[in-house]
């Protein structure tokens, strides 16, 4: 797109249609489309894009490695990053100090050293997460399994400097919308029922992604993870090692 403002315009297109999407799946849902916030994850997207894309209106960036978000942060004025992707703990600090919250909290051992973190690089408040779920146990997934996360939420609900505020999970990989929806429906009933043991467990529920956004909204996801819907196909081999597909396949 060489012409100024071109790209901006095709951004603005592209989160129109998925806001309206959205808002039809929110329609028939009964829900309200305001308890929905969309996060545009920008793996793979260069800087200069979202700019534009900041400029369009897109400026909740989601990425699912921290170094790339490391990188691009500086050259994106006006854009909040969350990340949505495996952290290791030697990169616990510059995580911190770029991702305004964390969705991808899947082991005690992490979230304690982000605790610890907090009140030296974002002081002054508790800093938010979601715990990670493996809703489907698979083995090509982060994330607690069902049958641990009560136990987990015992230890990371005592971290003084986090606020745990609810669960995300990465779909499963499939053509079948009724498979996807299980999923879906699976975490929300796991929250219902953790958070009358543990109240002080948020409801925020981050679910569903380009394929199958509608049908997570229609299950009560109050985060959806949009990338390709808005910023098209990602180069291949490029940003997917924790997609939904493990490396061995091919789409
Ligand atoms: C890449 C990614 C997404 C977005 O996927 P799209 O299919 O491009 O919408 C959402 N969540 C996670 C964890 C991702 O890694």
């Amino acid at each position: 797109m060489s012409q100024p403002g071109a790209s901006v315009e095709a951004y603005r297109a592209a989160r129109g249609e998925v806001l309206d999407r959205i808002g039809a799946a929110c329609a028939r849902a009964g829900r309200d489309p305001g308890e929905v916030t969309l996060v545009a994850v920008s793996k793979t997207v260069p800087a200069d894009a979202l700019r534009d894309a900041v400029a369009a209106g897109l400026d909740l960036l989601g990425e699912n490695r921290v170094q790339e978000g490391l990188a691009k942060a500086p050259d994106v004025p006006g854009a909040r990053w969350q990340l949505i992707g495996p952290l290791q703990s030697n990169k616990a600090r510059r995580a911190l100090e770029v991702f305004e919250s964390i969705q991808s909290v899947g082991s005690v051992e992490l979230a304690q050293r982000l605790d610890r973190l907090v009140p030296e690089v974002r002081p002054g408040g508790r800093y938010p997460i979601l715990v990670q779920v493996n809703v489907d146990l698979d083995p090509a997934k982060a994330g607690f399994a069902p049958a641990e996360l009560d136990q987990a939420l015992g230890a990371l609900l005592g971290l003084p400097h986090l606020a745990v505020r609810g669960l995300m999970t990465v779909g499963r990989l499939t053509s079948d919308p009724a498979e996807a929806r299980q999923t879906f429906r699976d975490l929300r009933a796991l929250s219902e029922r953790c958070r009358g043991r543990w109240p002080a467990l948020g409801p925020a529920l981050s679910m569903g992604m380009s394929d199958d956004f509608e049908t997570a909204v229609e299950e009560g996801a109050t985060v959806v993870r949009v990338g390709r819907a808005l910023f098209g196909e990602r180069p291949r081999g490029h940003g997917q090692e924790d997609h939904h597909v493990p490396d061995t396949v091919s789409r």
